[in-house]
């Protein structure tokens, strides 16, 4: 029997969709593979086995050498507006989805190779990922799954051997990408770009029954998705705001259809508040800034429902109403989750009147005074159960005054719903992360992954594993960057 053979149990759906759905062809193989680092836990809970994906076999497949044992390759076809300008066709242009897998829960998750080579889909590009992308991608996914956000996750990265061309040669790497789907609203668009609606109805079909299988039951099934897609993105926007996370490139072929994070490139948390807050070099407008989230996901949104319009109702105008009344709706759900979560990180169990101006006015004198995202949030975690703390995270802010004047109005407010000061601020640790990837970290990472030393990358992900625990070991971790660390630029890295 063939070594390969059961390294992945596969049970491929996507490849038995009608062929305008994708490009069937293998990953085109690189010259000497190695590991960087196979994700054990994520493995076995894949149903996977770490220490076979590891052996030389293994690591083959996982560089696209060797196609494993029912593997039914593609890469996908979809569109996509990208800075809102609509491309007809995009596609996986280095990206190969090898099968599918059902994991201990019972759901079904893409195993998927980023960087495998050209496929029809690459255009210009060479189908190839160099190594900075990969193991940003790898780091900041898995720290986002550590937080509880909903994300792709990275199953394997190795290195090919091979230089990559950007604006100067680059280490060449493939990562392994797990998801519950790798459909985008820009699959949707794809389809309806082309009037394609048998196409349109299949994928229609095949994302309700893969992840809203309630919608399959409701008198619309076609609204019903749609009301779902909306409520879990505005979820998961939510989630971002919460902890400073900024995507960077929303555009619609970056929105998967399932509500998770998908497409780390030059994506990054903030450490300083400042809502206008760009990272992305490509980003010159703006656009994609950390307050524009929420409009830009809605944005996107109203894309994802003009696509589903020939499938809300027969009459084009009672269609439109129907898109225009689930939109509408967006606000409510991203206000709700976003208020709820705020409230959880400054200790409000119940929702009151004015929490709101609260959290406002924080903010506020965070974007003013230059305070730290993270750390203020965990240091007022810690004051809420003793408040000989306060003075320390006054000392996050430029005028250390300008928290001070606030603590007084947030003690009022937890002085009228009462309660125990040691039983909140446990509870603001768990929502209130010490740790996240810093870009200053993930650069100092990626600088020794090029020199072949992947110890740091090994330590910051442990880290990051635990993002809610005192770790005092790892206290550096915690730091803003020093002046001559700050990162103010990050790339896609394609
Ligand atoms: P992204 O910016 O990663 O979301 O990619 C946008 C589009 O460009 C997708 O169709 C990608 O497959 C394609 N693309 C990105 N990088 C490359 C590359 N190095 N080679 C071929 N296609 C690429
Ligand atoms: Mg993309």
């Amino acid at each position: 029997m063939n070594a390969t053979a059961g390294l992945f149990p596969f049970d491929n759906s996507y490849s038995r969709l009608p062929e305008q759905f994708y490009a069937r062809l293998a990953p085109t193989p690189v010259k000497a593979p190695r590991l960087i680092k196979i994700n054990e836990a994520l493995a076995r809970h894949l149903g996977l086995d770490p220490a076979q994906l590891a052996t030389p076999e293994g690591v083959e497949v996982l560089a696209g050498n060797r196609v494993p044992a029912n593997a039914d390759p593609l890469a996908m076809a979809y569109a996509g507006h990208q800075f809102a300008g609509f491309v007809p066709q995009l596609g996986d242009g280095r990206a190969i989805l090898l099968g599918e897998v059902i994991d201990a829960d019972g759901l079904r998750r893409d195993i998927h190779l980023k960087g495998a080579g050209p496929t029809p889909f690459s255009r210009r590009g060479d189908g190839r990922a160099a190594l900075g992308p990969v193991v940003r991608e790898y780091i900041v996914s898995e720290a986002m799954a550590a937080l509880g956000i909903p994300t792709t996750r990275a199953l394997a990265a190795v290195t090919t051997g091979e230089w990559v061309m950007r604006e100067e040669p680059l280490p060449g790497a493939v990562l392994t990408r797990v998801a519950a789907s790798h459909i985008r609203v820009g699959t949707f668009q794809f389809f309806a770009a082309r009037g394609d609606s048998e196409g349109l109805m299949a994928l229609t079909q095949h994302v309700i029954a893969r992840h809203y299988p309630a919608a399959a039951q409701a008198d619309n099934p076609a609204r019903a998705l749609l009301d779902a897609v909306i409520l879990r993105q505005a979820m998961l926007i939510a989630r971002w705001m919460l902890v400073g996370f900024i995507h960077g490139v929303m555009n619609t072929d970056n929105m998967a259809v399932s509500g998770e994070t998908i497409d780390y490139g030059p994506c990054a948390f903030m450490d300083a508040y400042h809502p206008e807050t760009v990272y992305s070099a490509i980003d010159r407008g703006g656009r994609y800034a950390f307050e524009n989230q929420p409009g830009i996901a809605h944005w996107n949104l109203a894309r994802f429902a003009e696509t589903l319009l020939p499938l809300l109702a027969p009459d084009k105008d009672a269609a439109i109403k129907i898109a225009e009344e689930a939109l509408a709706a967006f606000a409510d759900h991203f206000q709700n989750a976003y208020a709820t979560g705020f409230r959880q990180k400054l200790g409000f169990r119940q929702a009151r009147d004015g929490d709101e101006l609260i959290a406002q006015d924080l903010l506020e004198r965070m974007d003013a005074g230059n305070a730290d995202f993270t750390l203020t949030f965990r240091g007022l975690a810690v004051a809420a159960a003793d408040p000989a703390h306060d003075a320390q995270v006054a000392r996050l802010f430029a005028e250390p005054a300008a928290l001070l004047d606030w603590l007084p109005r947030w003690r009022a407010r937890l002085a009228e719903e009462g309660g125990d000061g040691d039983a909140r601020s446990m509870a603001m640790q768990s929502v209130n992360p010490a740790f996240i990837p810093r870009n200053h970290l993930v650069a100092e990472v990626i600088a020794a992954a090029m020199q072949n030393d992947y110890a740091p990358f090994e330590r910051l992900l442990a880290v990051l594993a635990r993002p809610y625990a005192d770790q005092p070991d790892a206290a550096r971790y915690t730091l803003p960057p020093e002046e001559h660390e700050v990162v103010r630029q990050t790339f896609c890295g394609t």
